[in-house]
C-alpha cells in the first residue's frame, strides 16, 4: 500500500519539495483505502519564511490593491475552471457533491467576492485612510489621519481538515489583498484536497513567486522562525488553539495569533412560534440542515437547540420525522444526503462526545454505534448515524462539550432571559440563529445574544428564501466569535483585509500629509496654472490642481425660481414669517440643494473634454445659512486620482468648498467624476 498512494508534496521557496522518508497516511473517509501519505521531513520551514519575506512579500506590496484584486480574481476564475478535479479529492473527505459545493464553489466564490470589494473599496494605491482628518491644532497647521499599510512579514495560515478548499481560500484572499505572502499549512486528514488546488495555483502562474507557499505534515518549529510583523490565523481544536496561544514567540515575539476555536452554536426557536407558523418548519428543516450538511463537521453548526419549553415536545417530534429520511452512505450516491466523518478516529472523538452528553441528555434520534449506509462498507468507512439528544433540565454538557458531528441536542427555555442565559453559557459562538416573526422577540434576543456572537441569522418569512442559512459564513460578514469560539474575526468584507494590515495615526502638517497619503488634505497647496482642471485627463492632472470661480449673488428670485421649479416649498425657503420663527434660519434661506446646484454652475467647464461623468457627492454638509442676497463663490480642488485598471477612465474625486461673502464655508463635499486617462 505505501508504495502505492502518491506523497504529498510542499510548495516552498520557489520549488516543490517531497520528503524522503514514506510519511503517515491520510485514508479515504468512506473506503478507508490510502489516499495519500503525507511528511515534511526535512523540509527547511526557515527558508520559507525568508522565502516569504524576501520574495513574496516585496513582489507584492511593489502592486497596487487594484493589482492584487485583479489577480486574485484571475485566480478564482482558473480555479473555477478546474473545479471538477478538485470535486474528485472531496469526495474521498466523505463529501456529498453538495457538501463539496459549500467548500469548492463556496472558497472561490470567497475569493471573487473578496477581489471585487478590493476593487471597489479600496484606493488603487498601497496604503488605506482609515476614516477622515482630524484638525489638531486651532490654525489647521497640524493635522491627524489613520492610515493602514502592509507589513513586512508572512501570514502562516493553519486550518481545519473539514474545509480544505474554502478554509484556505477564505485566509488566503484577505491576506493577499492586503500584501501579506501567506504559508498555507492545511490539516494532514484532508490536506491532499489543498495541495491539488495550491498545485492548479502555481501551475497557473498568476500569483507572483513567494506570496503562496504549501506546508504538507508537521508545522513543528513553524513558529520558532516567525517574529514582530508576522501573523498565524488558526483554525482548528481549542486543546492546538491552547497550544499557540503559549508559544513563546506569540507571548514574548511579537507575532500576532487568530483563533477560530471550539464554537457550541445555538438557534433559538422564538416563544412566539407554534407548530402552525411558517417558522417552525423553517426552524426544523434548519437544524437537521446544520446536523446533516458535511455531516455536522462544521465549526458553524447548530449544536444547541433553543425552544419554548411549551414546544420541545412538538420540536422534538418534528426533528425525529424529519431525521429518520436522512439516508447516510457513499457521498458519491444521489441517494445519499450525508456522507461519512473524516476520519474513523474522528468518529471516535464524537463517540465519546456523545458519551459524554449523555450525563445529562436521553438520545431522542440515532444510535451512536450503527447506521444503516448506502453504497458503502459500513465499517471501512466513518458512517455515523445523526444523533439528536433532548437535555435534562439543569444540563451542563450540552453547554461544555463540542461533538464535532452530526449531533445536537434539545434544551427548553422558560422566557427570553432564560434562552438568552442558556445561549451565553457557550461562553462565547462564531454564529447563533433566532427564528422568529415577533419585531419585540427578534429585538430582545439579537441584543440580548450579541456580546455573545460573531454573527446572528433571524430567520423568518420574509427571508428564508433568499436566506443562506445558519451555517453559511459569507465573505462580507464577519466570521468569528468571542470566548471560547477563539476571540478571532475574519473576512467581512474589507474588514478582513484590514486585519492583516497596521493601522498608525499619523501626525504633520498639511503639506506633508498629503504627500504621505497620496490623498489632498485640508490645508494643504493647491495648484493654479490658468488651465481649468476639467480641460485635463487624467494623465495631466495632478493631486492639489484647483479652480476657484467667481462669486455669484443667490437673489430672492433665484430660491423662489429653485421653490417652483423643484416643488420644494419647505416654508423656510418660502413664508417669510415662519422662516424668521424659525431659530436656526431668522429669516428666507436658500436650499442646501441650491447652493450646491449653483456651486456647479460656478465650477463647471461646460465643453465636451475629458470628464465623462458625475456619479455622486460624498460627505455633503451645509454648514452656514445661505439668505437672499448673499453671494456665495466654490473652490475645487483635486483630492485623489484612482485610474481603473481595465478601464480607459478613471475616478477623480474633488474636494469643493463653498463660502459666502464673508469667507464662511457654507457647504463643504467631494464631488465625484470619471475622467478619461489620455485625451
Ligand atoms: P486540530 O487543532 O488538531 O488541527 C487543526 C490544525 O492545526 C491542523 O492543520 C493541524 O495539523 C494543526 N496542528 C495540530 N497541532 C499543531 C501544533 N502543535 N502546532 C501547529 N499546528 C498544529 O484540529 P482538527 O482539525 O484535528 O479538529 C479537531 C477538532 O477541532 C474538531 O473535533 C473540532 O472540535 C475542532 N474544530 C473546530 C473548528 C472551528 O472552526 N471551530 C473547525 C474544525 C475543527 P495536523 O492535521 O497536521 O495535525
Amino acid at each position: 500500500m505505501a508504495d502505492t498512494a502518491p506523497l504529498l508534496e510542499s510548495y516552498a521557496a520557489g520549488r516543490w519539495f517531497r520528503a524522503d522518508d514514506e510519511g503517515r497516511p491520510a485514508l479515504d473517509a468512506v473506503t478507508g483505502e490510502e489516499v495519500a501519505r503525507i511528511s515534511s521531513t526535512g523540509l527547511d520551514l526557515g527558508a520559507m519564511v525568508a522565502h516569504a519575506r524576501t520574495v513574496g512579500g516585496p513582489a507584492l506590496r511593489a502592486l497596487t490593491f487594484h493589482e492584487r484584486a485583479g489577480l486574485l480574481k484571475a485566480v478564482a476564475k482558473d480555479l473555477l475552471e478546474h473545479k471538477d478535479e478538485l470535486y474528485e479529492f472531496s469526495f474521498r473527505t466523505g463529501a456529498t457533491r453538495r457538501d463539496s459545493a459549500v467548500d469548492i464553489d463556496g472558497g472561490i466564490g470567497t475569493v471573487f467576492s473578496i477581489a471585487s470589494k478590493g476593487t471597489r473599496e479600496l484606493p488603487n494605491d498601497t496604503v488605506f485612510l482609515d476614516g477622515g482628518l482630524e484638525q489638531l491644532g486651532k490654525g489647521g497647521t497640524f493635522v491627524g489621519q489613520h492610515v493602514y499599510t502592509s507589513r513586512p512579514g508572512v501570514a502562516v495560515q493553519i486550518n481545519a481538515f473539514n474545509f480544505p478548499v474554502w478554509g484556505m481560500l477564505e485566509k488566503l484572499a484577505p491576506a493577499f489583498l492586503a500584501g501579506a505572502p501567506s504559508i498555507v499549512k492545511p490539516a494532514a486528514q484532508t490536506a491532499y484536497l489543498t495541495e491539488a488546488v495550491v498545485r492548479r495555483i502555481i501551475a497557473s502562474g498568476l500569483l507572483p513567486e513567494g506570496t503562496l507557499q504549501l506546508l504538507c505534515g508537521s508545522p513543528d518549529g513553524l513558529l520558532d522562525e516567525l517574529t514582530v510583523q508576522d501573523q498565524v490565523g488558526f483554525t482548528g481544536s481549542a486543546h492546538t488553539a491552547g497550544l499557540l496561544r503559549n508559544h513563546t514567540q506569540v507571548l514574548h515575539g511579537g507575532v500576532e495569533l487568530t483563533v477560530e476555536a471550539d464554537s457550541l452554536n445555538c438557534s433559538v426557536l422564538g416563544p412566539d412560534v407554534t407548530p402552525d407558523e411558517p417558522e417552525f418548519d423553517l426552524f426544523v428543516k434548519g437544524v437537521v440542515a446544520e446536523m446533516t450538511v458535511k455531516a455536522g463537521q462544521k465549526c458553524t453548526a447548530i449544536r444547541r437547540v433553543l425552544v419554548p419549553r411549551a414546544q420541545q415536545d412538538a420540536v422534538t417530534e418534528a426533528l425525529v420525522a424529519r431525521l429518520a429520511k436522512i439516508t447516510v452512505g457513499n457521498p458519491r450516491s444521489e441517494d445519499v444526503r450525508m456522507g461519512a466523518l473524516v476520519s474513523l478516529d474522528q468518529r471516535e472523538e464524537v463517540r465519546k462526545a456523545i458519551q459524554s452528553l449523555r450525563a445529562s441528555a436521553e438520545i431522542v434520534f440515532g444510535d451512536p454505534d450503527h447506521v444503516e449506509v448506502v453504497d458503502a462498507d459500513a465499517e471501512r468507512g466513518a458512517f455515523l448515524s445523526p444523533v439528536l439528544l433532548r437535555a435534562a433540565d439543569g444540563a451542563v454538557e450540552p453547554h461544555d462539550v463540542e461533538p464535532f458531528g452530526p449531533v445536537s441536542t434539545v434544551i427548553g427555555y422558560d422566557d427570553l432571559d432564560d434562552a438568552v442565559a442558556l445561549a451565553a453559557r457557550g461562553k462565547g459562538s462564531l454564529v447563533g440563529s433566532v427564528v422568529t416573526h415577533d419585531p419585540t422577540v427578534a429585538r430582545a434576543l439579537v441584543l440580548g445574544l450579541a456580546p455573545y456572537h460573531g454573527r446572528l441569522l433571524v430567520l423568518d418569512r420574509d427571508d428564508a428564501g433568499e436566506s443562506t442559512g445558519h451555517g453559511s459564513p459569507l465573505p462580507v460578514l464577519v466570521h468569528g466569535g468571542p470566548g471560547r469560539a477563539g476571540g478571532g474575526e475574519e473576512l467581512g468584507g474589507i474588514r478582513g483585509v484590514l486585519h492583516h494590515m497596521q493601522r498608525t495615526a499619523v501626525q504633520a502638517s498639511p503639506d506633508l500629509m498629503t504627500a504621505i497619503t497620496g490623498r489632498w488634505t485640508t490645508g494643504s497647496k493647491r495648484h493654479d496654472d490658468g488651465v481649468h482642471p476639467f480641460r485635463k485627463s487624467l494623465a495631466e492632472l495632478r493631486i492639489g490642481d484647483t479652480i476657484t470661480s467667481a462669486p455669484r449673488k443667490v437673489s430672492r428670485e433665484d430660491i423662489d425660481h429653485f421653490a417652483e421649479f423643484t416643488g420644494d416649498t419647505f416654508y423656510a425657503h418660502t413664508d417669510p414669517e415662519a422662516a424668521a420663527a424659525n431659530p436656526l434660519f431668522g429669516g428666507i434661506v436658500a436650499h442646501g440643494y441650491l447652493v450646491v446646484s449653483l456651486a456647479a454652475g460656478l465650477f463647471v467647464d461646460p465643453d465636451p473634454g475629458p470628464v465623462l461623468a458625475n456619479f455622486g457627492v460624498d460627505h455633503l454638509r451645509f454648514l452656514t445659512p445661505v439668505k437672499a442676497d448673499d453671494t456665495i463663490a466654490v473652490t475645487l480642488t483635486v483630492k485623489a486620482i484612482t485610474p481603473r485598471t481595465s478601464a480607459d477612465y478613471g475616478e477623480v474625486r474633488w474636494d469643493a468648498v463653498v463660502v459666502n461673502g464673508a469667507g464662511e464655508a457654507v457647504a463643504t463635499y467631494d464631488v465625484l467624476t470619471l475622467v478619461a486617462k489620455s485625451l
